[in-house]
């Protein structure tokens, strides 16, 4: 055994459908401006630039049905709704074609993210990270396995917020898709089991404040549910 200096933190991981195990994560990627309509929002020309990636840590994950606190240090506290992909065979320098053999399951995500602080980061030239990697910010629903669902490559997208719908789309609409992704991210990358891809978000993304219940389903995949709570005290909103 090990000794640490301090008890070792717990590992992040994930509820499985069906399943009393979960599925312990190591990293997450996030793909950006993965859907046309949601570039347009944000001010950018989709096309087919290859994809661009940031990373958030896997102790960011929050589990669907959760409480979270208004997070400090924003006052514009945006979700987005994503397909997550969860890899759960080693995959380097695939092609598109094999890369689905790499794929454990899928989940319902929700990228939630400092816009303010995320467009002031962009505008600078600056790292996303206070935008996206910030504590409680990898909200996932429960994986369900490829085995029993397939790869998703068409299906409604959806995310409402007290009822509303915010956020509809097609996992058709993705610019790149599920196999182009994990091809295209495994040039960079040794992926392994454990491994996270949030695909990105279509448009309708906004703010939320304390107060607020999302609630979003990707057909064929699964369901998600945050609230979101009051602000810690002190914290800037
Ligand atoms: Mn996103």
């Amino acid at each position: 055994m090990t000794e640490y200096v301090f008890p070792a933190p717990p590992v992040p991981a994930v509820r499985v459908s069906g399943s009393g195990a979960r599925y312990p994560v190591s990293r997450i990627f996030c793909v950006g401006r993965n859907y046309a309509a949601h570039a347009r929002e944000m001010g950018f020309d989709p096309d087919r630039e290859p994809p661009f990636y940031f990373t958030k840590p896997a102790n960011a994950l929050v589990e669907s049905g959760a409480t979270v606190a208004y997070p400090p240090a924003t006052a514009n506290y945006h979700y987005e709704m994503e397909l997550v992909i969860a890899i759960g065979r080693p995959a380097f320098r695939v092609a598109p074609e094999e890369a689905l053999e790499a794929v454990w399951g899928y989940a319902c995500g929700l990228d939630m993210t400092r816009r303010d602080l995320q467009i002031k980061a962009r505008e600078m030239g600056r790292p996303w990270d206070l935008g996206k990697g910030f504590e409680d910010s990898a909200v996932i629903g429960e994986l369900v396995p490829a085995s029993a669902i397939g790869h998703p490559s068409k299906g409604l997208i959806q995310l409402s917020v007290n009822g509303a719908v915010k956020q509809s789309s097609d996992l058709s609409a993705l610019i790149w898709s599920v196999p182009e992704v994990v091809a295209h991210l495994s040039q960079f990358y040794h992926l392994g089991p454990g491994d996270l891809i949030y695909t990105g978000t279509p448009e309708g993304v906004g703010p939320v404040v304390a107060g607020d219940r999302l609630e979003g389903r990707i057909d064929g995949v699964g369901t998600i549910a945050l609230a979101v709570g009051p602000a810690a005290p002190g914290s800037i909103e």
